[in-house]
Parts: C-alpha cells; sequence; structure tokens
C-alpha cells in the first residue's frame, strides 16, 4: 500500500519533482527559506494550508512597508489576505520590482476607494440561479468555487470574501447543472470562481463528466490562476482527467513577466502537452504591467510559452482597487505599442467589462471615409487611403 501510495505521488508531481530536487531550482530555495523539505514545498495542499494571512506572516519571509504593515487590521474584515509560500516568495526574488507585492500584499489605499462597487458587473443581477452568470445567450459563467491561493487585491469578486460553504458546494452545483441543462441555448460553460482547480481531481473530474454528458455544452472552459499563483496544483493527472473532456479549454491570468517562472511555465506545458489550448487574460494594474515594455515583455513571455494573450482587462471600479486603476487613455497608448511590434498573436484585446458584456477599446484607426475611399492610420501614424474600400457591391 505504500509502495502505491508513494508511485502515485510520484506520477502525480512529475516535472515539479524534478525541479524541487534541483538545488539551483526556486522551489529548492524557497523550501529552505519556509524551512520545510522541497516535496513538502511542492504540495500544493500544503500551500493552500499554509497561505500567508497576516503580518507576522509575511514579517516572517519579506518586510513590510509603512502603508502595508498598517493594512492587515484595517482590512480584516473588507478583504482577507491570503498568499501561498510560493507566490509571497516571488516577492524576495524580485526585490526591484513590485509587481507580486501590489498584487498580493494589501494597502491602507483600500481603504480610500469611495467610488468602487462591490459587484461591478452586477452578476448578481445576472445569476438566474446561484452561481451561473447569464449575460451572453449562448454561453455562461458558472462559479462553483470560492477558494483562491492568492487573494488579488484587485479582485473583482472581493464581495464573496467572507461567505462560507460555496467551494463545490454540491445543491449548488446541482441546481446550475440543472439550469444549463434545461437551456440547449447554451454551448459554452466557463467554470470560474475563486479558483476551480482548488478542488481534487477527483472533484474536477466528476464536475466535467456531467457537464459534458450535456448534449448541447459544445466546449468548456476553465478561468483558473493556479499555474501562476500555485503551479504545482497543475499536475501531469489533473491534464489528463481535463484531456478526456475535450474540447476544453483554459484561460489563465498572468499580469507580469515576473510570474513566469519555471514552475509556472512547467504548469502551462502541462496544458498544453495535453493538447489544452492555454490563453491569458490580464489586468492593467498600475506599477505592474502600465507602461509599454512591460507589456510587451508579458506578451512576448507568454507566446514564448504557448500562452496566447487573449485580454487586458481595464481594471473593473472595485472598491479599495483605485490606486491599481490605469486611466483608459494610458491603456490604449500601451495597447497600441504592442501592434507592429509584436506578431498578431501575441496581440490582446484591450477589454472594457461592463454588466452588459465584453466592450473591446482600443485606439481608432479609422479616420473617416471619402467618397468611396476608407481613411485610415498606418502603423508609422502617417495617412493610407484604401481606394474603393466602401464601395457597394454593383
Ligand atoms: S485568483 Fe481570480 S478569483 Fe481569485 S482572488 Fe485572484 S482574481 Fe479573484
Amino acid at each position: 500500500m505504500e509502495a502505491q501510495t508513494k508511485q502515485r505521488v510520484t506520477e502525480d508531481l512529475g516535472v515539479f519533482e524534478e525541479l524541487a530536487c534541483d538545488q539551483n531550482s526556486l522551489s529548492h530555495r524557497l523550501a529552505i527559506q519556509y524551512g520545510v523539505e522541497p516535496e513538502t514545498f511542492i504540495n500544493w495542499r500544503w500551500q493552500m494550508k499554509h497561505q500567508l494571512r497576516t503580518s507576522e506572516d509575511f514579517q516572517r519571509y519579506c518586510k513590510l512597508d509603512p502603508s502595508e504593515l498598517g493594512s492587515f487590521a484595517a482590512l480584516k474584515d473588507l478583504f482577507n489576505a491570503g498568499v501561498t509560500p510560493y507566490y509571497a516568495g516571488l516577492i524576495n526574488e524580485f526585490p526591484d520590482q513590485q509587481g507580486i507585492r501590489l498584487q498580493a500584499i494589501p494597502r491602507v489605499e483600500e481603504m480610500d476607494d469611495l467610488k468602487g462597487l462591490n459587484d461591478p458587473l452586477e452578476e448578481v443581477a445576472h445569476s438566474p440561479v446561484r452561481e451561473v452568470v447569464h449575460v451572453y445567450p449562448d454561453r455562461v459563467a458558472f462559479c462553483v468555487a470560492m477558494l483562491c491561493p492568492v487573494y488579488c487585491r484587485y479582485c473583482y469578486r472581493k464581495r464573496r470574501d467572507d461567505e462560507e460553504g460555496l467551494h463545490f458546494n454540491r445543491s449548488i452545483v446541482d441546481r446550475g447543472i440543472a439550469y444549463i441543462a434545461s437551456n440547449p441555448a447554451i454551448k459554452d460553460v466557463l467554470i470560474t470562481g475563486g479558483d476551480p482547480f482548488i478542488a481534487s481531481d477527483q472533484a474536477i473530474d466528476r464536475l466535467l463528466a456531467r457537464i459534458s454528458e450535456i448534449p448541447h455544452v459544445e466546449i468548456i472552459r476553465f478561468g483558473t490562476r493556479t499555474p501562476v499563483t500555485l503551479p504545482y496544483r497543475v499536475t501531469a493527472n489533473l491534464a489528463k482527467i481535463l484531456k478526456k473532456y475535450h474540447p476544453v479549454w483554459v484561460n489563465t491570468h498572468f499580469n507580469c513577466t515576473e510570474e513566469l517562472t519555471p514552475e509556472a511555465c512547467a504548469a502551462v506545458s502541462n496544458l498544453v502537452d495535453h493538447g489544452i489550448p492555454v490563453g491569458n487574460q490580464s489586468v492593467l494594474l498600475r506599477g505592474v504591467n502600465d507602461s509599454a515594455e512591460k507589456m510587451q515583455d508579458l506578451c512576448r513571455a507568454l507566446i514564448r510559452n504557448r500562452v496566447r494573450p487573449y485580454y487586458v482587462f481595464h481594471a473593473h471600479m472595485v472598491a479599495g482597487t483605485a490606486h491599481l486603476r490605469v486611466p483608459i487613455s494610458e491603456g490604449i497608448a500601451i495597447m497600441k505599442s504592442l501592434r507592429g511590434n509584436i506578431s498578431g498573436y501575441g496581440i490582446p484585446s484591450y477589454i472594457l467589462d461592463t454588466p452588459s458584456g465584453k466592450v473591446p477599446i482600443g485606439h481608432n484607426h479609422i479616420l473617416g471615409q471619402d467618397g468611396h475611399d476608407l481613411i485610415v492610420e498606418d502603423l508609422r501614424g502617417e495617412i493610407w487611403r484604401e481606394t474603393d474600400a466602401m464601395k457597394p457591391m454593383s
């Protein structure tokens, strides 16, 4: 029995075990910093159990500045902190960059945002049954999970932080599946949360089996940040389970290049090597990815690792996030800088998310029409006339 268990664990951890054995690897070095064996450090359940939650937890591993130090008690009832040891370890790994700490550590500025909303996308109003958000006719977001490896400071679902007992809640899942099954127009189910990969392989397998039995569901998608915040969760075994239910797509959420560690890239490879297309949704955040250079570097790093940059969101109007939001005019300039500098595969859409759906925003290259000619601004900023482009077919 013991030999069987050991074999299962070895198979399951695969590439992460190899990384943990390498004394120079990030996983190995972080395990030493946290005072645990590398095999323990790469166990995703250990990571969840040992999330850093208090200023004392953080201060054991990284120095907090005054705005961070005062924030834990002040924000306790608004949005708790919770960060995996792995992700928190990246703060010291990149001491000259703020991207990780701004996303993970609470700040007192979160108290100053008076305009932010609790439910900026009005998801509650768009949920015909609990945890099924139905905005577009052909697809739903099915929120089965409430737990996350890292509670991102800008999360637009932070209002749910104190709700308990919802994670893979059986009756909520049953009612959601019944709703999807009774609506033949639903072709596409996005499983989200929280983070839906924070569950056992068996629970994910069972959920996929039930959804894939619904005849009109054509594709299943996951929204998960685990490749970024808890890569050890994305094992080859999990990818094998997803593969059984193809077409399954995964969207993840890298915001800066520091997050693309060898561990994160190994998690992505586990998915892609099993035929699962991986896309990326970033949020444009002050101090994290708010320059043309940072955004270009991120998009290039993503496509090098076979992740398709899909969306960059203008940060939602969530309470407590004003200090992280970037004006749309700046966002448009950053996104414009990608065109012509990165191959088309690497250019995400810049999106304003609204309660009635996603609105693409971006630089408008169309300057006008002259007769039947279309006048555009080309990528050098010069005027181009496309003759008869607007002429109706005779
Ligand atoms: S992982 Fe996603 S759902 Fe969880 S806190 Fe971050 S943004 Fe919110």
